[in-house]
């Protein structure tokens, strides 16, 4: 693996506030967009000559709209119960990456313009014109915020910087700055409907192999099917299932439960995408184009449930938000949720008693699990109070020997992120990445020197990739992590199995 050109954190004795550095990652932004990619979303291309004012009328627009927007932006009194608790803070030691100094970016602003104190007396009330200085910091600051809301579980007042985040990033992309990183990506979804663009042949000779490799582990046909009309549940994954580790191994986990449930199922080459990064860019059209993809592929297909496979930030879309994007779904059948989770569907079969397990499968591996934000903080499962905790754990340990969970502070509600979400999973912000992992990499390395922990699941596409990234900057192998299915797949036995 290539050397870091940036001194990669070392592990704290003690979880201490680190010595601040102002500044230290002023300029590291991620790469802004080309036209091409800001115009497929309806953006203007670059930025606008008369960017100050679009975007003092974008905000204005947006208080007017979201009303919690305007409220997070007054609420605030400065108690400094946020200021530790963003892992970028931590890894990076830039104070602008406290989440109450990141929320200032922009409230600074909303001052100035939109109250009568900022307007009439800016210093007094530390209200700012919008320079271009302060514009560049928005780039850069926002773009360093993986939206993961941790700091607003400790906010007595609940403010909520994940959406001051997505606010911001919509102001800029309305004047022509936006990321290349999330748009260009979306702008495939758009084209060809996946993030990978991968078109429908590909996809299909993927699927093919899937087969081929399960049938050579397990000696038993299990489909994988693509755009099979009429089939029961459509499978909306995302498209890092198809190729990448350890995803992959998630995805046959959910083909040989579907098989051994016996029911149905297809993934659809038009909606062949889970992922959602309409949300990190903050917008709700974006949002809901993608989201209405969904909806016409299970119109297409005639399925009758649609279950989202392993990803964090579109279970959070997928749970919080597609009814209202893109329902009401009332041609899918009453009985079941929608959209239902796999893990829901999984742990289902598992109470009901429909799975053949060998926990002894997994005996190689002692498994920790890292809660994903978005599906912490941002969702629930099965119905039930902090189901989105409960279910992921109950479904390891019924297929594992060996659990231990990390440190309380780190996990639940208090989970830290990856330090690759919100759209930041791109390698121009690699140093970002590193750096804001060192909370996690902290918890994990507590579980593997205490309790022997060999391997973490997670049941994100984005904490998957990131972590196979970052792990071996802290000193672990790249695959230490797992997908939570691949731990299923592994030790559910299937009728006619050979092996
Ligand atoms: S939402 Fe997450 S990344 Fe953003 S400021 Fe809060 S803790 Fe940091
Ligand atoms: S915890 Fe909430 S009220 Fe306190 S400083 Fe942070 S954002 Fe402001």
């Amino acid at each position: 693996m290539a050397k870091a050109k940036f001194n990669v954190p070392t592990f704290r004795e003690y979880p201490i506030i680190p010595e601040l550095k102002p500044d230290v990652m002023k300029s590291d932004g991620p790469f802004i967009s080309y036209p091409q990619h800001q115009e497929a979303l309806n953006y203007p291309g670059e930025l606008v000559d008369n960017w100050e004012e679009k975007a003092i009328e974008k905000m204005g627009d947006m208080l007017n709209k979201y009303r919690g927007f305007r409220v997070f932006m007054d609420s605030c009194v400065k108690c400094g119960a946020c200021t530790d608790k963003c892992h970028y803070l931590i890894g990076t030691t830039d104070p602008k990456n406290m989440p109450v100094a990141r929320q200032d970016l922009l409230r600074q602003v909303y001052r100035r313009y939109f109250t009568f104190a900022g307007k009439f007396f800016p210093k007094l009330v530390g209200a700012k014109e919008l320079t271009k200085d302060v514009l560049d910091d928005w780039y850069n600051y926002y773009h360093q915020c993986s939206q993961c809301r941790r700091c607003s579980v400790f906010c007595p007042y609940g403010i909520d910087t994940a959406e001051i985040s997505m606010a911001a990033r919509e102001i800029m992309d309305s004047v022509g700055l936006g990321q290349k990183y999330c748009n260009e990506i979306i702008g495939k979804v758009f084209k060809i409907g996946n993030n990978l663009g991968l078109p429908e042949p590909a996809l299909r000779d993927t699927l093919e192999g899937l087969e081929e490799d399960i049938e050579y582990d397990t000696g038993v046909k299990v489909r994988v099917p693509l755009d099979e009309e009429g089939a029961d549940i459509l499978l909306v994954t995302p498209s890092a299932d198809f190729f990448a580790e350890p995803h992959i191994d998630g995805l046959m986990g959910y083909a040989k439960v579907f098989h051994a449930a016996g029911v149905s199922w297809t993934v659809s080459s038009y909606a062949s995408e889970a992922a959602n990064f309409g949300m990190f860019i903050g917008s709700y059209e974006n949002m809901r184009r993608v989201s209405l993809r969904i909806r016409e592929a299970a119109q297409q297909l005639g399925v009758k449930r649609i279950v989202f496979g392993e990803c964090g930030h579109a279970w959070r879309v997928a749970y919080s938000f597609l009814n209202t994007l893109a329902g009401p779904f009332d041609f899918l059948d009453p009985n079941y949720p929608v959209p239902q989770h796999i893990l829901e569907f999984t742990y289902g079969m598992i109470q009901e008693g429909k799975l053949t397990i060998d926990k002894s499968r997994n005996d190689e591996y002692v498994v920790t699990f890292h809660d994903s934000c978005n599906v912490a903080r941002g969702s629930g499962m099965g119905g039930i109070p902090g189901g989105q905790f409960i279910i992921p754990r109950e479904v390891i340990k019924a297929v594992c020997n060996n659990f231990y969970d990390m440190s309380p502070d780190t996990i639940h509600d208090r989970t830290y992120c990856c330090g690759g979400g919100g759209g930041l999973l791109t390698d121009d912000l690699m140093e970002l990445r590193v750096k804001g992992a060192l909370p996690r990499m902290e918890a994990l390395k507590d579980v593997v020197d205490n309790y022997g922990v060999t391997h973490m699941a997670a049941i994100c596409a984005i904490c998957k990739s990131q972590f196979t990234k970052v792990l071996p900057y802290y000193g672990f192998g790249m695959d230490k992590i797992l997908s939570v299915h691949q731990l299923v797949s592994n030790a559910v036995i299937l009728e006619g199995q050979t092996d």
